[in-house]
């Protein structure tokens, strides 16, 4: 019988086989995966930034698997050899009502303890970003930028020589626990383990029995590329202050490792879990948003929002006109349309958006339920807590 299975090979379930292996390297770990190649939906559709931690409330999970993650992952990269590259962030008020958010901001990154933070005024951030206006702005020198795919391509090499077997097109259909063992089926196979562990990401609500509580709600984010011209006149990461009723970023213009400048992402409601077009509809996704209740509570808290996402993904010149606001020397002709990625985001029966990480554990299962931005950043830290989670109560044989 297998130790651990885990579902899916993102970026936190192979961050989590990694730790399991760090804490005990004799163990028989299994991951199933649908797809014929590891993580190609959120890890590897994101923006590419290791965040610094700011924004997360002090405590929350999110805050500690940040920063703890943070560094677990540039050790990883350092020790194997995977690029990173420190560009710094600046976040930028642009207009005076916004000077209050980021002053709190700036508080909330010096209690997080985000490492360098300064704030900045107008003539400060033109020597950082000499083409973004702005009035007051938060300085964080020490943001890197990474791609995530680079990581995971790493982390299935050094799992597989390990002994760990990442079974592709195995797509698990349904888990559940006896006793002392967990039973997973697939189409092709039905498995036995010690313990399961479901990192399904934007599937991950299929495999709880939640009584309908909470539910995956998934959101497309859009971008656009800089044209070659004017990547160059970017030099990190610039982002709005975030409106704090939301749990997304705001539309910013991201420095990659590659060297493209990306705008983006934006946040529309998707029609499917995996729709990365406008166009892509799932029927039964689509039923499953339209008869649960919290999207109707959501939609009526946001359906302004709402609807400007939608708009501004319609039209190239509502989407130029947000990131003037920021870079005002932009033009219709140096945005390009770019790649998307959706987020898995799970919304509660009443509509609210939790903004924590969310895990949960039943019997020998233990449920990612809600691993959103910045889980890339943190999914070594997530994987070492939900390692010794698993662990805590597995009988080891050796
Ligand atoms: C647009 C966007 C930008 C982002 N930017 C950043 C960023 O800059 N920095 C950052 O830290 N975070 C960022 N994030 C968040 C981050 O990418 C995700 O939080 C993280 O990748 C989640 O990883 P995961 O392993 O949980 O999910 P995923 O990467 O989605 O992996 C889940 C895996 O499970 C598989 N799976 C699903 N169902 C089944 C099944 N039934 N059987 C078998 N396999 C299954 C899927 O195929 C997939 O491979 C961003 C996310 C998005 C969408």
């Amino acid at each position: 019988m297998t130790d651990v299975i885990l579902i899916g090979a993102g970026i936190v379930s192979l961050a989590t086989a990694y730790e399991l292996l760090e804490i005990n390297n004799n163990l028989k770990i299994k991951i199933l995966e649908k797809e014929c190649k590891p993580a190609l939906h959120q890890s590897s559709r994101n923006s590419g930034v290791i965040h610094s931690g700011i924004y997360y409330k002090p405590n929350s999970l999110k805050a500690k698997n940040c920063i703890e993650g943070k560094e677990k992952l540039i050790q990883f990269a350092n020790k194997y050899d995977v690029q990173i590259k420190k560009v710094g962030k600046v976040i930028i008020a642009t207009k005076d009502k916004q000077i209050k958010l980021l002053k709190q901001l700036f508080e909330r990154g010096k209690k997080n303890n985000v490492g360098k933070i300064e704030l900045i005024d107008s003539n400060q951030l033109k020597e950082i970003e000499p083409y973004i206006r702005a009035l007051k702005a938060i300085w964080l020198p020490d943001v890197q930028i990474i791609n995530y795919f680079e990581v995971i391509k790493k982390l299935v090499t050094l799992l597989c020589r390990s002994g760990v077997e990442i079974l592709y097109n195995h797509k698990v259909l349904k888990i559940y626990s006896h006793d002392k063992e967990s039973i997973v089926e697939t189409k092709k196979q039905t498995f036995k383990s010690k313990k399961v562990i479901n990192c399904s990401g934007l599937f991950s609500d299929r495999f709880v029995e939640k009584g309908k509580k909470f539910q995956i709600i998934p959101f497309r984010g859009e971008y656009y590329e800089l044209n070659s011209d004017k990547k160059n006149l970017i030099n990190g990461l610039v982002y709005p202050i975030k409106d704090p009723r939301f749990p997304f970023l705001g539309v910013h213009l991201t420095k990659m490792i590659c060297g493209k400048v990306k705008a983006g992402p934006n946040a529309i409601l998707a029609f499917s879990r995996e729709g990365y077009h406008r166009s892509d509809i799932s029927i039964r996704d689509l039923i499953e948003i339209l008869k649960f209740p919290g999207f109707w509570k959501m939609s009526a808290k946001y359906w302004k929002v709402g609807l400007y996402e939608l708009y501004r993904s319609c039209f190239r010149r509502i989407f130029l006109r947000d990131l003037t606001e920021m870079m005002p020397c932009l033009t219709i002709e140096d945005l390009k349309k770019s790649t998307s990625g959706v987020r898995a985001q799970i919304v509660l029966k009443d509509g609210n958006m939790p903004d924590d990480f969310i895990f949960e554990r039943n019997n020998n299962i233990i449920h990612v339920i809600n691993a959103p931005s910045p889980a890339a950043t943190a999914a070594f830290s997530i994987g070492k807590y939900i390692a010794n989670l698993a662990l805590s109560k597995l009988p080891i044989n050796n």
